[in-house]
C-alpha cells in the first residue's frame, strides 16, 4: 500500500534471513479487516506509507536464529503453525509503559501491518514471508485450532475481549453491543462467555446479524430498518423492563453511536468505546442527562496487549464448539486480489476475508 488512496502494488524483495533472536515465517493466511480499508483511505494518522498491510497473521516458522520459546517457556521449532503479537517497539522505560502502565499508548509503540514502513522489512501479512524481529513474541496456534478459525475472529478477538475486560460484565448483565463486524461479534462472544445473561446486537447488514444470532445473540436490531436513534433506544428499553442495559459496548466507528448509546444503558450503568478507532468526527452528548444523571461510567478501550490475545486464543480453543468462529471468514483472496478484497470489505459484503499469499 504505497499511500492513500492508490492502487495496491506487488514488489519482490529477496526472501529476509531471520535477525538474532527472531524468525521468519512463511505465511499461511492474513486477515483483511475494516482497518485495512481506512488505511486506504488514509483515515489513520501517523502511518508511514508504504507500509505491508495484514496486521494480524498465521504462519509456519521457516527459520529462527538463536532459541524462540512462547511465553510458557515451550520451545518453538521450525514448523510450527504460530501467530504473533503484532507489536513491537513498546519501550518499557517511558511514563506510559512505566508509571500509567498503558503500554498500548507507548509512543514508540510501532505495529505491523499498520504503522511498520515496508522499507524496515517485511512488516506485515499480504506478503509470502513475515519477519519476526527479535522481541516480537510469537504464539503458537492451540491444539485443534487452525488459522482459518483463529483468523475468523482476527484483531477483534482480542479487542472483543479487550472490551468485555473494561466493561466489568457481572453474572446475569444484559449488553448491548452497537455494531455487528467482527470486533461487535468478538465483544458478543465473551460477554456471554464472561456470564451475561441476555446479549442484544444492534448493527447491519443482514448477513452480520444473522451471525450475530448464530452466536447466541438473543435479539438483533437492523439499523437500515430502525432508523431512528429513539425508536432504537426504545427498542432495547422494550426489553430491559424499560430500564436499559446495564452495559453498552460501542463497536460501531460511528459517532452519533456513542450518545444513542448512552440511552440505552440504565442508571449506574457503564458503557464502552472500542469502534472509534479512527476519527470520523464529534457527537453531542447531554451530560447532564446522559452522563452524570445517569450515574453512568464511561471507558475507552485503545488496542490490545499481550494478555488480551493469549487469552482470548485460549478462550477461544476452548470454546470453538459453541462459537463457530470459522464460519466468520466469508471469502478468501490470493495476494493479487488484495485490492479486491479491501473494495468487498469496504461495501460490507464480507464479515472476515483472507489474504492467501500462497495462493
Ligand atoms: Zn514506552
Ligand atoms: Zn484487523
Amino acid at each position: 500500500m504505497t499511500a492513500p488512496g492508490r492502487p495496491l502494488e506487488a514488489r519482490s524483495v529477496p526472501s529476509p534471513r531471520a535477525r538474532e533472536g527472531g524468525a521468519i515465517l512463511e505465511t499461511v493466511a492474513s486477515e483483511v479487516c475494516g482497518t485495512d480499508v481506512h488505511l486506504h483511505h488514509g483515515r489513520l494518522s501517523g502511518v508511514p506509507y508504504p507500509i505491508i498491510p495484514g496486521h494480524v497473521s498465521v504462519g509456519r516458522v521457516l527459520e529462527t536464529r538463536g532459541p524462540l520459546a512462547d511465553v510458557e517457556a515451550r520451545p518453538i521449532a521450525e514448523g510450527a503453525l504460530v501467530t504473533f503479537y503484532d507489536v513491537y517497539g513498546t519501550c518499557g522505560a517511558c511514563w506510559h509503559c512505566l508509571v500509567a502502565r498503558a503500554a498500548t499508548r507507548c509512543p514508540k509503540r510501532r505495529v505491523y501491518g499498520i504503522t511498520a514502513p515496508a522499507a524496515d522489512g517485511l512488516l506485515g501479512g499480504w506478503s509470502e514471508r513475515i519477519e519476526i524481529l527479535p522481541g516480537v513474541k510469537l504464539v503458537p496456534l492451540p491444539e485443534g485450532l487452525d488459522a482459518e478459525e483463529f483468523l475468523g475472529g482476527g484483531c477483534g478477538l482480542p479487542t472483543g475481549f479487550h472490551a468485555v475486560e473494561r466493561a466489568g460484565i457481572a453474572m446475569g448483565d444484559t449488553v448491548v453491543v452497537q455494531g455487528s463486524g467482527p470486533v461487535g461479534l468478538n465483544a458478543a462472544i465473551f460477554a456471554q462467555l464472561s456470564g451475561a445473561l441476555r446479549v442484544f446486537v444492534i448493527g447491519a447488514p443482514k448477513e452480520r446479524l444473522d451471525a450475530a444470532r448464530r452466536l447466541g445473540v438473543e435479539d438483533t436490531l437492523d439499523i437500515t430498518e430502525i432508523r431512528e436513534p429513539a425508536a432504537r433506544a426504545a427498542w432495547v428499553r422494550d426489553r430491559t423492563t424499560g430500564r436499559g442495559a446495564d452495559v453498552v459496548i460501542e463497536a460501531s466507528g460511528n459517532p452519533a453511536a456513542v450518545p444513542e448509546g448512552l440511552e440505552m444503558l440504565r442508571d449506574g450503568g457503564r458503557y464502552v468505546v472500542v469502534g472509534q478507532y479512527t476519527d470520523s468526527g464529534d457527537a453531542t452528548l447531554n451530560p447532564h442527562r446522559q452522563i452524570n444523571r445517569r450515574h453512568a461510567t464511561i471507558l475507552g478501550c485503545w488496542g490490545y496487549e499481550f494478555s488480551h490475545l493469549h487469552r482470548s486464543l485460549s478462550m477461544m480453543a476452548k470454546h470453538t464448539a459453541r462459537f463457530r468462529w470459522r464460519e466468520l471468514v466469508t471469502r478468501e483472496y490470493p495476494l493479487e486480489k488484495a485490492g479486491e478484497a479491501l473494495a468487498d470489505m469496504e461495501k460490507l459484503s464480507v464479515v472476515k476475508a483472507l489474504i492467501r499469499p500462497g495462493g
